[in-house]
């Protein structure tokens, strides 16, 4: 029998079972398609806390056990772990009284989750140990989890069971990095690292000690790894991370390529291909008779479907689009987030009716109808570890007008270093009139059918799925198997 390479993954947030943004997307493919993979011959298993958005879900689960585990301050915790699995991949579910299964993903409240997530850490040791499952890589990801991997210095230095097992840290954005969870941390008996690379704040900080406590991290793209090296993205931690940066790669996220594919769509009125690009326009026609917009292909539609906040550049957005208001263009937007983003975007749009429609809320199905219906997508962030979104509008043959930042940069290539093969249009300048030139250039090229359908079927060709970053992962965890 083949011995298998055992790697827990650990994560806050797993699609389908609870999602709150883009590392519930990762979570729930990756190991997917990692456990997939013919070439190798991985043990993934997922371990996630049993919110109550995982109840809501409902998916088939069963009771393994109870078991009580004692902290280092001497009290017991009592945890219970139960069974359940997506397609190829065992998703373990954890609970005990600070996880609690009546509680969000994230409280926002950061004494709880604090204690969510710092004992959540601990939770994922000792269920594997119960499990008796010995792990050969434990991969952890961002803050919520990062714990994890110094618990194996803290408090299990001494135990065999985890003596071989690596360590990984995916790090999906770095600002959120734990911050808050001093005082669970030192109820749960954590104590600061003494790593003297780290700044004085950071060494009691989840993300920053989970950093330095592990052997390999891995950004959501090589543009966001390198990026972090800088002080404009280091978020305070960039020298640490340059003298250190041996152990630090970036990998590009994939998406689900058979849910999003527009060929297959079932919320579409129209599905579409390459060859059959007229049908993409029926939806066109559809959806600006829908919203009461001036039906007609000849109207440029921008589009965009993000979350409101301040990373996704909407004061930017909005101040760009007012430079240019003059053109005949149609916008319209599909997001929720911060109120005063929100407010500020349905001001705007009270200003210019009949040309911006702002949809405040979360449909999945409307951004679907977006992402197939729209000539331009614009995704103007500060800065974008990965970004997904710009990968389904490509494959939708929506064209991305983006930020050349982050894995926006890796993922996006531009029309005016590479018109041949380009499949988006990036801008450099990260102001408001960066976005309003590299747009007006778009919207010029839009007339021209020959090179703007080209441009089409170009992003539509691309290989965004996870099979291509899953291979990537794969020769990582062998790297580090290896050393
Ligand atoms: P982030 O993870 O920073 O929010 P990404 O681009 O990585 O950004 O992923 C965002 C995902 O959430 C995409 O799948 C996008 O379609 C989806 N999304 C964002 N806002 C909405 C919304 N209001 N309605 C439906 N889907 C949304």
């Amino acid at each position: 029998m083949i011995n298998k390479t055992k790697v827990l993954f650990a994560s806050a947030e797993v699609a389908p079972f609870a999602k709150v943004g883009g590392l519930g997307d990762v979570s729930g493919a990756l190991p997917i398609a990692l456990n997939g993979l013919e070439s190798e011959s991985f043990d993934l298993r997922i371990f996630m806390p049993f919110h109550a958005r995982v109840r809501e879900y409902n998916p088939p689960h069963h009771l393994i056990g109870s078991f009580n585990f004692k902290l280092t301050n001497d009290t017991n915790l009592q945890c219970e772990l139960y069974l359940s699995q997506i397609a190829n991949t065992k998703v373990y579910l954890l609970d005990d009284e600070y996880i609690n299964h009546n509680s969000p993903v994230y409280h926002g409240d950061w004494r709880l989750d604090g204690l969510k997530y710092v004992s959540f850490s601990l939770l994922v040791l000792e269920a594997a140990k119960y499990l008796d499952w010995q792990p050969d890589i434990l991969h952890a990801n961002d803050w919520h989890t990062a714990l994890a991997i110094n618990a194996l210095e803290q408090h299990y230095k001494k135990d065999p069971f985890f003596k071989n097992t690596k360590t990984v840290l995916s790090i999906h954005n770095l600002p959120f990095n734990g911050w808050g969870s001093q005082e669970a941390m030192s109820m749960l008996g954590f104590y600061p690292t003494t790593d003297p690379d780290l700044p004085d704040w950071a060494k009691f900080t989840p993300l920053p000690m989970g950093i330095s406590a592990t052997d390999l991290v891995i950004t959501v793209s090589p543009g966001y790894a390198k990026e972090i090296t800088t002080p404009h993205f280091g978020c305070g931690i960039e020298h640490y991370l340059q003298k250190h940066e041996y152990k630090l790669m970036g990998i590009l996220n994939g998406i689900d390529v058979d849910s999003f594919n527009p060929e297959t769509d079932a919320s579409l009125p129209y599905q579409f291909s390459t060859d059959r690009l007229y049908e993409r326009v029926r939806n066109k026609l559809e959806l600006q008779s829908q919203l009461g917009l001036d039906v007609g292909h000849q109207h440029p539609l921008i589009t965009m479907v993000s979350r409101l906040t301040h990373q996704k550049g909407l004061d930017l957005l909005l101040d760009g689009l007012e430079k240019i208001v003059d053109q005949p263009w149609q916008f319209v937007l599909l997001g929720t987030g911060e109120t005063e983003i929100e407010n500020r975007v349905s001001h705007f749009a009270k200003r210019y009716p009949n040309k911006i429609i702002p949809i405040l809320k979360y449909d999945e199905k409307f951004a679907r109808m977006l992402y197939a219906s729209g000539d331009m997508f614009t995704m103007p962030s500060l800065y974008e570890p990965c970004g997904l979104s710009q990968m389904i509008a490509m494959r939708y043959g929506n064209i991305p007008v983006a930020s050349a930042t982050g894995g926006l940069r890796d993922s996006i290539i531009d029309y005016q270093q590479q018109p041949n093969e380009a499949t988006g249009f990036l801008f450099t300048d990260i102001s408001a009139d960066g976005f309003a030139s590299t747009l007006s250039k778009a919207l010029e090229l839009f007339e021209d059918k020959v090179i703007w359908t080209q441009i089409q079927r170009n992003a539509m060709q691309q290989d965004f799925s996870w099979h291509h970053s899953a291979i990537t992962y794969a020769n990582a965890y062998k790297n580090l198997l290896n050393r």
